[in-house]
């Protein structure tokens, strides 16, 4: 049976955190925690070399990913559990993704580049390396180059929404997340909604619940960049306790860990109990068989 705490939201290599897979599980190993989850950003390339880790270390390690959609020009992620990384479902829309990615990069690189500003494409590609390709990878090599102090820096300047170097990433609706999550037999939960407009998620939570969310991630990792205050967020988390209570969802857990240049949540800051996981895999278990990848095939 497993103590003490869990950390379910964490981002690898493999997308923009800068730690490796391998690397996340130690940490977790030398924290204490009981089982993690890697959920980059529309891939699950970390999964299977952070699950050997996993049983090297004896550190539980969740199958994730983190889908991001779009809602009413609002950024909202669906985490997956438990997914299939095999299914052919998931397969194709992380290869898609994985090119829809690199022709976004390319295209902010040469508007970077006609501006005048030093950067060039195969400097982004090897920040990324073997993993996906975004705008952290892009300021990295904007930060190399001397262009800007920081990563941060570059977000809320030429990286930025509405600069005329950002170029928007087509993305699903988060029904379509959700369904997506539900057809490579995961169980889907609705991410970090502290952050999130409260009138949106008296939206979402009802309009995502009859799409299939399982879950709603109650507990985050407290970030000061975020605009609220440490009490706030306490009170919101709180309020989302409620939307799961009230909706029937399974709350989770996570601190969003990247890396702590990256963004200031440490690795189990969310202080997520082990129980949220005990109630995740009973719902993995009561999910609908339809819903698995083979379940919903007409039989022969
Ligand atoms: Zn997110
Ligand atoms: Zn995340």
């Amino acid at each position: 049976m497993l103590t003490g705490e869990i950390d379910l939201h964490l981002h690898s290599t493999a997308s923009d955190g800068t730690e490796t897979p391998r690397s996340l599980v130690r940490m977790a190993k030398q924290m204490g925690l009981a089982a993690i989850s890697i959920t980059d950003h529309d891939t699950t390339e970390a999964v299977s070399e952070a699950q050997r880790e996993g049983r090297r270390s004896s550190v539980e390690v969740i199958p994730g990913i983190e889908i991001g959609s779009h809602f009413e020009g609002n950024s909202v992620h669906i985490l997956g559990y438990f997914v299939d990384v095999e299914s052919p479902v998931l397969r194709e829309f992380v290869q898609q993704k994985r090119e829809a990615r690199k022709r976004r990069a390319i295209e902010i690189v040469r508007r970077l580049r006609s501006a005048g500003l030093p950067i060039d494409e195969e400097a982004v590609f090897e920040a990324a390396g073997s993993g996906v390709v975004g705008r952290v990878q892009i300021a990295r090599v904007l930060v190399a180059n001397g262009v800007v102090g920081s990563v941060s820096e570059a977000f809320a300047s030429l990286l930025r929404r509405g600069s005329p170097y950002y170029v928007a990433l087509t993305k699903p609706s988060p029904q379509e997340a959700v369904s997506l999550v539900k057809r490579a037999g995961g169980i889907a939960s609705l991410a970090h909604p502290v952050f999130l407009e409260e009138r949106i998620v008296e939206r979402l939570v009802p309009m995502l619940s009859k799409a299939g969310l399982a879950g709603i991630e109650v507990l985050c990792g407290f970030d000061p960049a975020a605009g609220l205050t440490a009490e706030d967020h306490l009170r919101r988390c709180a309020e989302m306790m409620g939307f799961a209570t009230d909706y029937g969802l399974v709350p989770t857990g996570g601190s969003d860990y990247h890396g702590l240049s990256v963004k200031a949540t440490g690795m189990g800051s969310a202080h997520v109990p082990v129980q949220f996981l005990e109630d995740l895999k009973a719902a993995y278990r009561n999910r609908d068989p339809a819903q698995s990848p083979s379940g919903g095939a007409p039989r022969s």
